[in-house]
């Protein structure tokens, strides 16, 4: 199994009662490894218990938001408050929801008005007949989902690191930069509710100096995400052109039938690697049944996962 880094099954046998509530979250593919003193492995951990306390009275699409929003939210991932930049310095964003409960979900691309696009992609779900919205014109409906709109500023951090980049001329090391990923940090979440419906949220803000208007995986069903009734969910992390091309998270849902979530994550990751090459992508699973999975080829994949014999957060880099 070469590409399976983690695997984890809480339940496997019949007749055991079924979990309450699974989820596992990540906090994008990486270079960057980082231990358990960091603000980051603190934020997955949190964005799990977010999860679980929002599924204790709601659905797994529910669980996965709020974690998802968490880490938008927080400025620590590439993600809401904390994205990376754009080649001219600005913040798009890209998200999506979806639920195995009738294949619902829709993605927003290159939205500049909301920290919170994962939240605006499933207003779009659940108020339009549409599965993408994107651009400026996602302002009016970020206004009619009642979320705060404005325009986003780079953080401190991201500021910083675009006038490092940028300083000098030195934009094609900064696109290579980017394309070994740095770090990742697009953040995902994958869960199952007492609804029993299969359920996945991703926000990004997508690859440092990505060319204006540019929209990635993070935004495409079947790409970034994807949920199928009686399979289960996905959500992927890294190069979005490359998880585009493999339709990586519909790969991964489609490899979990008759199998499991760990079937699907390192199938899904064994495809990337022979068709795109290694140090391409990451990805969480779950399936009909609350296992979860994760699996990557990149140096690093930050994860977290309620460990129900714990019964509490783990995580992982
Ligand atoms: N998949 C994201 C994108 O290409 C980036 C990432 O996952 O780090 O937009």
């Amino acid at each position: 199994m070469p590409y399976q880094k983690f695997s984890y099954a809480p339940r496997t046998r019949t007749g055991e009662t079924p979990l309450k509530h699974s989820i596992i979250v990540h906090g994008g593919a990486g270079s960057g490894k980082y231990g358990a003193g960091d603000a980051r492995f603190r934020g997955l951990l949190r964005a799990v218990d977010e999860g679980v306390s929002a599924m204790k009275k709601g659905s797994g699409l529910d669980g996965a938001l709020a974690a998802v929003t968490f880490m938008e939210e927080s400025g620590l991932f590439n993600c809401g408050r904390g994205a990376c930049l754009t080649a001219e310095g600005k913040v798009e964003l890209d998200a999506a929801v979806m639920t195995a409960k009738g294949a619902a979900g829709a993605g927003v691309g290159d939205v500049t008005c909301t920290y919170h696009p994962a939240s605006l992609a499933r207003w779009v779900m659940e108020n339009t007949e549409h599965v993408l919205i994107v651009g400026e014109r996602a302002k009016g409906y970020a206004r009619l989902a009642g979320l705060k709109t404005g325009r986003l500023r780079p953080s401190p951090a991201a500021k910083t690191k675009f006038e490092a980049l940028v300083r000098g001329g030195r934009h094609a090391e900064a696109v290579a930069l980017a394309r070994r990923l740095d770090g990742g940090g697009t953040v995902g979440a994958v869960a199952l509710g007492s609804d029993g419906s299969p359920a996945a949220a991703v926000s990004t803000g997508g690859m440092w100096m990505k060319l204006p208007g540019r929209v990635g995986d993070s935004a495409i069903l079947g790409a970034g995400i994807f949920a199928e009734p009686g399979l289960g969910a996905a959500c992927a992390t890294g190069v979005g052109e490359e998880i585009i091309r493999c339709a990586l998270s519909m790969r991964a849902c489609q490899l979990m039938r008759g199998a499991d979530a760990a079937a699907g994550a390192r199938g899904a990751i064994e495809h990337i690697s022979r068709s795109r090459g290694k140090g391409t992508a990451g990805i969480i699973t779950i399936d009909a049944g609350g296992r979860v999975a994760a699996s990557y080829n990149t140096e690093a994949m930050g994860r977290a996962w309620w460990d129900p014999a714990k019964g509490r957060a783990t995580a992982a880099v």
